[in-house]
């Protein structure tokens, strides 16, 4: 049986000084929570939100990490750096990564190994976009990205690596998959992760859908075999709507 996790995606949102209220507010709303909660907010506001949370079973995620250990390398952030901050997890390869700021599935695959050298675990996104389902290569796109984060990470490592099937056209947009949607990927990126490592990690590793959750679908879509949590961005903004997320899991 897989530990559901739900984890929040904050994005470009929040000053330090909001972000540490609003993980107090959540903190103050969750604290019987069953299953694994992570928020990410941005980078400059994971101390506030470390100490924020310090005590509860909430952890802390970056929303990115660089593959370098250190050097010149502007405006990044290493491994190294966000675990000393308190960093738990690290989201990588959000789509709107790959589609804003150039990330490929080279870098997704580098910047998972860093995460996984540094003692963070990944939250490793993956999802096609409108175009691709529509053009049927959903499943060959998914199973790509998949395979190419986890090259050359060992089987030991693979099993705790968090994967969120993200399907683009539904972030952001209120478009939510249907359940039967979402498991179904899930499922296919299942069977990948047993091609590559074998039906034990397949069954151990978790696989979160995120596209448009909220309180009012959350139930349905975790009560599906294949997907394990969520990755919530809008909703986790909204402590009452992330904490009503969090109960569906539980
Ligand atoms: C996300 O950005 O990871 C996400 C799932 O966003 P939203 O929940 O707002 O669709």
């Amino acid at each position: 049986m897989r530990k559901k996790i739900i984890a929040g995606n904050w994005k470009m949102n929040k000053t330090p000084s909001e972000a540490a209220v609003l993980a107090s507010e959540i903190r103050n709303k969750i604290s019987d929570a069953k299953c694994d909660v992570v928020v990410c907010p941005t980078a400059v506001c994971i101390p506030g939100v470390v100490s924020a949370l310090e005590g509860s079973s909430i952890s802390v995620g970056a929303q990115n990490v660089h593959f370098k250990e250190s050097g010149a390398y502007t405006g990044e952030l290493s491994s190294a750096m966000l675990k000393d901050a308190g960093t738990l997890y690290t989201i990588i390869g959000h789509s709107e990564r790959r589609q804003y700021f150039g990330e490929t599935d080279e870098t997704v695959n580098l910047r998972t190994k860093a995460a996984v050298d540094g003692g963070l675990i990944p939250i490793v996104c993956v999802g096609e976009s409108l175009s691709e389902r529509e053009n049927g290569i959903m499943p060959e796109t998914v199973c790509r990205q998949t395979k190419l984060a986890f090259l050359n990470i060992q089987k030991d490592d693979a099993e705790n690596i968090i994967i969120a099937y993200e399907p683009i056209w539904a972030i952001g947009t209120g478009k939510t998959a249907t359940a039967q949607q979402a498991d179904e990927v899930c499922g296919i990126i299942r069977n990948t992760i047993k091609e590559l490592y074998g039906e034990d990690t397949a069954e151990k590793i978790r696989i979160q859908y995120g596209g448009s959750m909220n309180a009012g679908n959350a139930e349905e879509l975790l009560s599906m075999p294949n997907i394990d949590g969520g990755l919530i961005g809008g909703a986790s903004l909204k402590p009452d709507d992330f904490a009503a997320i969090i109960k569906a899991a539980d």
